[in-house]
């Protein structure tokens, strides 16, 4: 029996209509992040499973129970990647980046969870990534959040809140363990089953609980920023002076710990009151460890995710403007002639006026469907080639907006004719 052919759920077509919009937020990214000397680069989405678990983490909601994974054909595990750091910093040793050199890195493309489909959280979803290798200290970590906030300016949306908080270096951490665990030893009853499971094993995992008891625990619990070691304490507060020097506001958010294993020192996340329960449209943070748990040379790093479907998702929410992709002008004809003009025609336009979007009608039919077409194609203009035009060397130009008579242009005068009307348009 043939079943209808569906999408996978949580996995997501971008048709036409919604294109023009992630094209306008990856131009405008990617302008900002080369504003900054961040230089992209496309990894596979295919990686070795073994590499997602020693840099995520075992004990993690993605390793658990997230990940794409399957056996390939000879025998291999192999997992859809589920986020880009790991793949960046697999690349990064293989080809020698990270030696004695400073990294800026960016990238984008489609990440895979299996997750319960919601809004603002799907199966395959799209990051655009950033990560700057080589810097340890807390002056590109302001670099980092310059350049987001910078982002957001650009491409208009607003109220969007930035949380920091300090993880610490390792041993500061391992002390907070300890401080946390015996806390939540004592309520453990009242913790959901996901961090009762994880309680003995990974403590940390549990300030990130999203269920609403086990917050209310975590109320009276130990604080991070408590039990930091006095570099990651130095660096914290630098990175406040800067923030505040750079005018960008924040909030400190003691219970920020972040969803992956690898995080050190700085953590933050750019969230929104807009989306529901999908607040995080940017995560992000220090790993100085993680090269290293890859079998690198001790290498600093920092970066941070965006989630470009929530990001999207604000931008219609704020009724952000964007740049429209429909044609400005489409070209009817009549007679063959007139076709290989109109045609001609088009072409020249194409060369002389840069970015220009214009139809030329195709699939024939009478002047009044063709017009039809034009109407429905979004064009603010329409281009009239038949016999008289053909014969006198111009065409009508018509605006399909506005109900003023058409115009006769002379070809030669065309180009300059439509850049001034269109220049009107804008
Ligand atoms: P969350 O707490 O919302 O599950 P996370 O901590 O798992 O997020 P990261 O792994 O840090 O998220 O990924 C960075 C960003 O990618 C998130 O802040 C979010 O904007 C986006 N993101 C993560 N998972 C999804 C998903 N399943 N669907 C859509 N966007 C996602
Ligand atoms: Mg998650």
């Amino acid at each position: 029996m043939s079943q209808k052919l569906q999408a996978i759920r949580g996995m997501n077509d971008v048709l036409p209509d919604n294109s023009s919009v992630w094209q306008h937020l990856h131009r405008t990214a990617a302008d900002v992040f080369g504003a900054y000397g961040y230089r992209e680069i496309r990894l596979p989405i295919v990686e070795r499973t073994e590499l997602f678990k020693r840099s995520i983490g075992d004990v993690t909601d993605i390793v658990e129970k997230e990940m794409y994974s399957f056996e390939d054909r000879g025998g291999e595990s192999l997992s859809l990647r589920p986020e880009g750091t790991a793949g960046c910093v697999r690349a990064g040793l293989q080809h020698g980046l990270f030696h004695n050199q400073q990294q800026r890195l960016w990238y984008s493309g489609p990440m895979f969870r299996y997750e319960r489909p919601q809004a603002g959280r799907y199966r395959q979803f799209h990051q655009l990534g950033l990560e700057a290798y080589g810097m340890s200290g807390p002056d590109v970590d302001l670099e980092l959040l310059a350049l987001s906030a910078r982002l957001w300016k650009a491409l208009g949306i607003r109220g969007l809140r930035l949380e920091i908080n300090s993880l610490g270096s390792n041993q500061a951490r391992a002390d907070y363990r300890d401080a946390l665990l015996s806390y939540l030893r004592m309520h453990v009853e009242q913790l959901d089953a996901d961090s009762q499971a994880r309680l003995e094993r990974n403590p940390l995992r549990v300030l990130d609980s999203k269920v609403p008891e086990t917050q209310a625990v975590l109320v009276n619990a130990p604080r991070l920023v408590d039990h930091l070691d006095t570099e990651s304490a130095a660096e914290f507060q630098s990175l406040q002076d800067g923030l505040r020097a750079l005018g960008i506001d924040f909030v400190i958010n003691p219970r920020l710990v972040r969803g992956l294993d690898y995080y050190s020192k700085l953590v933050f996340e750019w969230t929104t009151t807009e989306l529901g329960a999908q607040s995080a449209v940017c995560a992000g943070g220090r790993y100085d460890g993680l090269v290293e748990q890859l079998g690198g040379k001790p290498t600093a790093a920092v970066g941070f995710a965006i989630g470009v479907e929530r990001l999207l998702l604000l931008m219609e929410q704020q009724s952000v403007a964007v740049p429209d992709d429909a044609p400005q002008i489409y070209v009817v004809w009549q007679g063959e002639g007139a076709h290989m003009q109109a045609l001609a025609l088009a072409e020249r336009m194409r060369n002389e006026l840069k970015g220009l979007r214009l139809v030329v009608h195709a699939g024939g039919g009478k002047f009044k469907a063709q017009m039809k077409k034009a109407d429905q194609s979004g064009a603010s203009w329409a281009l009239i080639l038949g016999e008289q035009e053909l014969e006198q060397q111009c065409v009508q130009v018509k605006s399909l907006r506005e109900s003023t008579p058409q115009q006769p242009v002379d070809w030669s005068a065309l180009a300059d004719h439509l850049q001034a009307v269109l220049k009107n348009d804008e």
